[in-house]
C-alpha cells in the first residue's frame, strides 16, 4: 500500500497548485518529459539460475520504446522553473505594467482612473480593502475619501503613517454605484492583488471588510465568524476586520476594529499613538 500524503502536507500543496494556477501555470513538467523520451529502449540485466557445471551469463533483454505521447501537446506558456524564477523577480512597477489599461472585465467601462495600490512597496503591513470608490476613482489613489480619511487616523493611531504601509483594493476600477464587485470581477482581478502581496511580502495583511477577507481565504462565510482572529494566508499572518465605511455607518463598532488592530500592533512591535483610541473621537 502506497503511504497517503499527510493531510497538512495535501493542504499546502493544494495552496502552491491554486498559487500556481492563478499564475497561470497549467503544466509543470511537460518540458522534462522530451528527454525522458529520448531514451528509446531500457535494458534489464537478469542473472540466469545458476547451475553447478556452467558458468552463469548474464541475459540482456529489452523493453520496446515508450509510445510517442501525443497527449503531451506542445506548451505555450512559461514552464515551472521560468514562472518560479519571474514570480521570484515580480515587482510592483511590473505588475502595474502588465496590468496596463485593462479593459479585462466590464468594470473598466465605468472607471475614470485604475486604482493600482499605494504606499510602500516593502511595506510590513498591507491593508486590502473591496474597490475604488467615487473619490479613488477621480484621483487613481486607495480610500482618500471618507472611509479613506478615517482608515488614515487608524493607520496613525497604530504609530505609523500611510506611506509606511501599502493600501491597495481586490478590485482596481470602481463598481458603479459602489456596489459589490461581482465574482467573474473578482476572479479576473484578484490575481494581480496576489501578486502584489507576493511581490510585497508583508508580516501581515489587514483584510478591510467581508470582500477582501472572502477573496483571499477563499469563504463564502461571513466576516463575523473569524474576524479578530489571526489566520493565515500563504504563509502570512491574515487579520479581517470590518471595512471603515462600515464603520461610518457603526460607530459603536470602531472598539471591535482597534482591537482587531492592538493584535497587529502586537505583532509588528508597535507602540501606537499616545492616549490613542483609533478614530473614536470621529
Ligand atoms: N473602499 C474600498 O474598499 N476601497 C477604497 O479604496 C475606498 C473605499
Amino acid at each position: 500500500m502506497p503511504e497517503r500524503i499527510p493531510e497538512a502536507l495535501q493542504e499546502k500543496l493544494a495552496t502552491r497548485l491554486t498559487f500556481y494556477q492563478d499564475i497561470g501555470i497549467q503544466l509543470f513538467y511537460h518540458d522534462r518529459y522530451p528527454q525522458h523520451l529520448a531514451r528509446v529502449t531500457e535494458e534489464i540485466t537478469l542473472p540466469k539460475p545458476a547451475q553447478k557445471t556452467q558458468p552463469v551469463k548474464p541475459v540482456v533483454e529489452t523493453r520496446p520504446a515508450p509510445p510517442k505521447l501525443d497527449m503531451f501537446p506542445a506548451a505555450s506558456g512559461p514552464s515551472l522553473f521560468e514562472a518560479i524564477n519571474k514570480i521570484a523577480d515580480d515587482t510592483l512597477p511590473k505588475i502595474r505594467t502588465d496590468l496596463g489599461d485593462c479593459t479585462r472585465c466590464k468594470l473598466h467601462r465605468g472607471r475614470t482612473k485604475l486604482v493600482f495600490g499605494d504606499g510602500n512597496p516593502k511595506a510590513e503591513l498591507v491593508f486590502v480593502g473591496e474597490g475604488p470608490g467615487r473619490d479613488e476613482d477621480a484621483q487613481g489613489l486607495p480610500f482618500v475619501g471618507r472611509a479613506g480619511k478615517l482608515l488614515t487616523q487608524m493607520i496613525e493611531a497604530m504609530g505609523l503613517q500611510r506611506q509606511d504601509v501599502y493600501i491597495c483594493n481586490v478590485v482596481k476600477c470602481r463598481p458603479p454605484e459602489n456596489r459589490t464587485p461581482e465574482k467573474d470581477e473578482v476572479e479576473t482581478c484578484s490575481p494581480f492583488l496576489l501578486r502584489q502581496l507576493d511581490a510585497i511580502s508583508p508580516k501581515v495583511i489587514v483584510c478591510l471588510g467581508s470582500v477582501a477577507a472572502q477573496t483571499l481565504l477563499e469563504t463564502n462565510r461571513g466576516i463575523s465568524h473569524f474576524r479578530g482572529e489571526w489566520l493565515e494566508f500563504r504563509g502570512r499572518k491574515l487579520m479581517a476586520t470590518y471595512h471603515p465605511a462600515y464603520l461610518l455607518r457603526n460607530p459603536s463598532a470602531k472598539g471591535e476594529v482597534w482591537k482587531d488592530l492592538q493584535k497587529v500592533m502586537a505583532v509588528l512591535g508597535l507602540q501606537g499613538k499616545k492616549g490613542s483610541q483609533a478614530g473614536k473621537s470621529s
